[in-house]
């Protein structure tokens, strides 16, 4: 295991809250209790795939997916970061951002 040594010095986060701020393992992130509410809040506000939906189509969203991917720096719990997609779209994304799933 390689140390990370630079940008760890971040006062607001701190080892009380090991779920947040871990890049490296987002499965732990996925399967918190704060993430699936921010989801379930976020497909109730925009049930409808925004990306179908800026072609006129209306599909069921089914995830929310981060705007800005968080090991690219985006905010994890900021709902502003999310937007509600079909699974295909989600792959399409995913795909472009060399991470699919
Ligand atoms: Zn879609």
């Amino acid at each position: 295991m390689p140390s990370i040594k630079k940008t760890c010095r971040r006062p607001w986060m701190t080892e009380r809250k090991p779920q947040e701020g871990r890049k490296h393992s987002n499965t732990k992130f996925y399967q918190s209790t704060a993430w699936r509410k921010l989801r379930a809040v976020k497909l109730e506000q925009q049930p409808l795939c925004e990306e179908c939906l800026s072609k006129g189509i209306h599909t069921p969203a089914k995830v929310a997916d981060h705007i800005v991917p968080i090991n690219r720096g985006g905010a994890a719990l900021n709902i502003e970061n999310l937007q509600s997609l079909c699974d295909r779209c989600h792959n399409i994304k995913s795909a472009k951002e060399g991470h699919a799933r």
